[in-house]
């Protein structure tokens, strides 16, 4: 008999129609023993999510505006859940404890973190498992830095004591005892952690979408489905913009070498996305895993005679860049040309500045801005070593009356990079989706 970790998302446990289909997953496979939650998300696109709610109780207390009639809501919720699964969890005593932690000065993380405990404790009472608390488990220390060979150890203690836990998601403790969550949507750091300690054999993440696209379905129709994606693949299309995962979430079982598992809690029969290390087994045909990407970068290009020779010339752009706070996130070169790929929203209106610096002192021969670049990455381990991909890529794109701007190729050789106009992001995509996944396989160049 084998280990799996099942976390589940706030669309997951959004009401008891959704507790509901989560029990039926997990006693389809009787490995499924240790179930880590979210809090319950939105049941319908108007609708809130509970760790929004508890937040703005907690910005209304801050303001001294009455917060009672937002607890309640959040109250509501909860006890519904409860009347619908014909449970007694006694969650009225626990809002009553809530409540007069809020009264008397709790903070912003202890109260975002009740939707998870509240959620963990109504999903064992469902499930007929133990409730573990990770309150004292995973710890910070007290500058709020998340402590990871701490928590490994007393989460793999503690859980060797309980067959089958559920456990929330999103928080642990400061030294003094004191509440602190992850970043937003940390529940999946959680998950990942126990899959870790419990020495998983997969951790399934299960959500509302049946896994990876090729592609955005909002750009491409109908892409395909990605089955096996390597943990490098996703980092460099979670970069671009494609995010299902939290990014914290993959080191833990990454060094431990569990796979990870995207599954919809709506589909449960549908494999899902299986995220791996070694991609060596997977189909060899398969050459672009997926293809991502976002608008909205800035070039700022400089041109200085004989730059290739001047020592430390780029170390000193780098520096203005830095003494600014703004990340570069490409720099592609030639002998005497460099680029600075920035993104827009990073620059915080500093460009003019920047660029009046580096005019000082670098004296370039010209320096130019450039707005409005969207970046367009084909991403697949398959492609190293082959001929024929960049062939295709930029054969797409000529034909679909797309001008590359600018080219980025790693050494890894598992990632095209290409700078586009923003407004031929879209037909840049699709374009070279169709050259590489034709609908009719005959027409495939590769
Ligand atoms: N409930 C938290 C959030 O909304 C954490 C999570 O869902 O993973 O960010």
């Amino acid at each position: 008999m084998g280990v799996k970790v099942a976390k589940y998302g706030g669309s997951s446990v959004a009401d008891a129609i959704q507790f509901a289909k989560l029990k039926k997953i997990v006693e389809a496979d009787s490995d499924r023993k240790y179930i880590v939650v979210s809090a319950p998300g939105k049941r319908f696109s108007e609708d809130s999510k509970i760790t929004d709610l508890l937040y703005l109780c907690k910005t209304h207390i801050d303001h001294n505006i009455g917060y009672e009639q937002i607890f309640q809501v959040v109250a509501d919720r909860f006890r519904a859940v409860e009347l619908n699964l014909g449970i007694d969890v006694g969650l009225w005593k626990e809002f009553e404890e809530i409540d007069n932690n809020l009264k008397n000065g709790a903070t912003e993380d202890y109260i975002a973190s009740r939707g998870e405990y509240l959620t963990a404790l109504v999903a064992a009472a469902f499930l007929g498992y133990d409730f573990v608390d990770t309150a004292g488990l995973i710890c910070f220390d007290e500058r709020g830095k998340f402590l990871d060979e701490e928590s490994n150890r007393r989460l793999r203690e503690e859980l060797k004591r309980h067959e089958r836990a559920v456990i929330p998601g999103f928080y642990g403790t400061m030294p003094d005892g004191s509440i602190k969550t992850f970043s937003r949507g940390g529940s999946d750091i959680t998950g990942s952690l126990v899959a870790r300690a419990v020495e998983a054999d997969v951790y399934e993440n299960w959500t509302d979408v049946s896994g990876f696209m090729v592609a955005d379905p909002r750009i491409v129709d109908q892409p395909l489905q990605i089955d096996t994606i390597s943990y490098k693949e996703l980092r460099e299309l979670s970069y671009m913009g494609a995010s299902v995962l939290h990014e914290d979430a993959i080191y833990p079982v990454r060094a431990s070498d569990i796979p990870i598992n995207i599954r919809n809690t709506n589909e449960p029969d549908h494999p899902g996305t299986t995220i791996i290390a070694d991609i060596s087994g997977r189909n060899n045909d398969k050459i672009i895993t997926g293809i991502a990407g976002s608008k909205d970068f800035l070039v700022i290009a400089i041109y200085k005679n004989m730059m290739s020779a001047e020592a430390g010339f780029i170390r000193r752009c780098l520096t203005i860049l830095e003494d600014y706070g703004i990340p570069v996130e490409h720099l592609p070169s030639g002998i005497d040309t460099i680029s600075l790929v920035l993104s827009k929203k990073k620059t915080n209106g500093k460009i003019p500045d920047i660029v009046e610096e580096m005019k000082r002192k670098l004296e370039p021969d010209s320096i130019e801005v450039y707005e409005d670049m969207a970046l367009v990455a084909t991403v697949g381990q398959g492609m190293s070593r082959r001929r024929g991909v960049s062939a295709t890529l930029f054969g797409a794109l000529y034909h679909a009356g797309v001008n590359i701007r600018m080219i980025d190729q790693g050494s890894s050789e598992m990632n095209i990079i290409v700078g586009v106009q923003n407004a031929d992001f879209e037909t840049a995509i699709r374009a070279i989706y169709n050259a590489f996944f034709p609908k009719n396989p005959e027409e495939a160049v590769l």
